[in-house]
């Protein structure tokens, strides 16, 4: 089966291909000539995955699935969250979001924080949602190479690395979107 992912974020592709059996194969928007940046403008994270999926649905005519991550800082109560992408400023810059984030928390011991990722698969015309939830704590600077986004300060819980320096096979075993997709996964080999 071909579906599409509603991503232009190169490393999610990456990631959630990697999980993929053979029968599943992932299309880009760019194949369905789909180019412009998809909007986000919901104020939850479900909100924001259903949003994606429903443009390349009612724009396109393609069922798809479409993710939207956030990370759920608690004594922050929840910030960043849906504004994960956004944090430091419309720029989206990861290392900009890191720094504010850090410094928001410089004087705090308490560190825990989530990362949510939710899938919204349209899928003959039903909608269906899957969700992830990866737990740990903020580091007090960047650690490690890998990854993208928040990966350099995030640790999971039960490790002692930061998801940056964890490969992608770990990451995928313990993370927000690893766990969703593993149910998006049962999901389409069962139906
Ligand atoms: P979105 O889901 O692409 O809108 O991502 C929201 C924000 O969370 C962006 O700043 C991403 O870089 C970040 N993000 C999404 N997934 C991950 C992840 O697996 N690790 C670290 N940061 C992530």
């Amino acid at each position: 089966m071909k579906i599409i992912f509603a991503t232009n974020n190169h490393n999610k592709i990456i990631e959630i291909q990697s999980m993929l059996p053979k029968s599943i194969e992932i299309m880009s928007l760019e194949s369905i000539s789909c180019l412009e940046d998809i909007p986000e403008t919901a104020d939850t994270i479900e909100g924001n995955a259903i949003q994606k999926a429903n443009y390349v649905l009612e724009k396109y005519g393609y069922d798809c699935f479409a993710d939207d991550t956030g990370l759920e800082v608690q004594i922050l109560n929840g910030e960043p969250g849906v504004y994960s992408a956004r944090y430091a400023g419309e720029q989206r810059n990861a290392d900009d979001n890191m720094d504010k984030l850090l410094s928001e928390l410089s004087n705090k011991s308490n560190r825990k924080a989530q990362f949510k990722t939710v899938i919204c698969l349209n899928l003959n015309g039903t909608q269906h949602l899957f969700t992830g939830i990866a737990q740990g704590k903020i580091t007090k600077e960047k650690i490690g190479n890998g990854g993208f986004g928040y990966d350099p300060i995030f640790i999971p819980d039960g490790f002692s690395e930061s998801f940056a320096q964890l490969s992608l096979e770990t990451k995928n075993e313990i993370s927000h979107r690893g766990k969703a997709t593993k149910l998006l996964l049962d999901f389409l080999e069962n139906k």
